[in-house]
């Protein structure tokens, strides 16, 4: 396996280096960043000698460095079923495209071992159910590099949200085996239309009362859960809303962070001005609700359609340590570091239309770092521009 540490220098990415990141961490991390900052100065020099002279001062020059988010809170170390793409390459997927922080999901709906399957669509009447088995892997994987550049946090991802009584057992069992290790808990699924024909059903109001036990290990842990909660389809576009609405009734205390602001291929005609008066009620009424801005769809089916960028920049702006960047890409062997270079650019195109508060919370990691409770500080976005 390959290590994560030994390719500074690599030139041949699209998305340009990443030139100043944090004023923490260790004296190898400094110099790496030095590092690439040099290599950002010399690439930038050509094109916008300012850059060279902001980059001094430890500010983020947004005219002459990337857009891409550096932190990537959404993303998939484990395929659905198949062959993964190796973790040693995949960590220096990041490193080459300038994210610098991930959180290392399992995925919380696997094919059975016998399936030829790579993608639950593909194979409706196959059951798919959370598991131990990724997350297992990703620890081994993890425990065995201990990569710093990129940072990972390891996730939980096997729970099972409608067999509540299996998680406080499962959460005993990985302190036994990876102690302290698991930092994050998801992406599990509340409801997953997507899923259905595969067996999968949602959450019952009963289930999430049960849901307290973990809950609350999570919660005096500090941990984040990411929940998958579809908020509807096209036809009835809020016929899940009372789902996350009864999670966050119930866990008022815990980090909830709400996958792709409920969005979803099922869910591609809603009006912008009605989900964004849903997700802005949610953040006023839940002070701990973070919403998590993954997965192309929300570029390709509302972001990038005429007025309705500028109307979702400007939620953002209004709540700008609400949000945390992600790409939900999910390493399947049939994918390469190109797959994952355009889903971040894809996932990035937003944060060209933030304002420079928003831009370093959210995309420069911010936000991911403080919900994390993470010594890391994103830099400051220089004023200058
Ligand atoms: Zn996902």
């Amino acid at each position: 396996m390959g290590t994560v540490r030994n390719d500074r220098t690599c030139g041949t990415s699209g998305i340009s280096k990443r030139g100043t990141h944090g004023t923490s961490g260790r004296v190898k991390r400094h110099l790496a960043i030095l590092g690439a900052a040099l290599t950002a100065v010399a690439v930038a020099a050509s094109s916008a000698g300012a850059g060279a002279a902001q980059l001094e001062k430890g500010c983020y020059d947004r005219a002459a460095q990337p857009y891409t988010s550096a932190v990537d809170s959404h993303l998939h170390f484990r395929p659905f079923g198949g062959k993964a793409i190796p973790f040693g390459e995949l960590a220096n997927y990041l490193h080459k495209s300038g994210v610098r922080h991930a959180s290392m999901y399992g995925i919380g709906q696997t094919l059975p071992a016998d399936s030829s399957c790579t993608y639950y669509l593909d194979c409706p009447g196959t059951p798919v159910v959370p598991s131990m088995k990724n997350d297992f892997v990703n620890a081994s994987d993890y425990a065995a590099e201990k990569p710093e550049d990129p940072e990972l946090t390891l996730s939980m991802t096997f729970m099972d949200l409608r067999r509540p009584e299996t998680i406080p057992p499962g959460i005993a069992l990985y302190d036994r085996e990876f102690p302290g290790m698991f930092r994050w808990a998801g992406e599990v699924n509340v409801v997953k239309q997507a899923l259905f024909p595969n067996g999968h059903q949602a959450a019952t109001d009963e289930n999430i009362k049960n849901w307290a036990p973990f809950m609350n290990t999570l919660r005096d842990r500090g941990i984040p859960i990411t929940l998958h909660s579809d908020l509807g389809e096209n036809a009835h576009p809020t016929k899940y809303l009372h789902l996350m609405e009864e999670v966050l009734r119930r866990y008022p205390h815990n980090k909830i962070v709400w996958a792709h602001m409920g969005l979803s291929k099922e869910l591609t005609t809603m009006n912008p001005d009605e989900h964004i008066k849903i997700v802005q009620r949610l953040l006023d009424e839940h002070p701990n609700l973070t919403i998590d801005l993954s997965w192309r769809v929300l570029e390709d089916a509302y972001f990038s359609k005429p007025g309705v960028r500028a109307k979702y920049a400007s939620f953002l702006d209004r709540n700008p340590t609400r949000a945390i960047p992600g790409t939900d890409f999910v390493a399947s062997r049939n994918k390469d570091y190109r797959t994952y270079e355009e889903e971040l650019e894809v996932t990035s195109r937003i944060n060209k239309a933030l304002d420079d508060e928003a831009f370093r919370d959210i995309a420069l990691g911010e936000n991911y770092y403080r919900l994390l409770g993470s010594h890391e500080k994103a830099p400051q976005v220089c004023r200058a521009r």
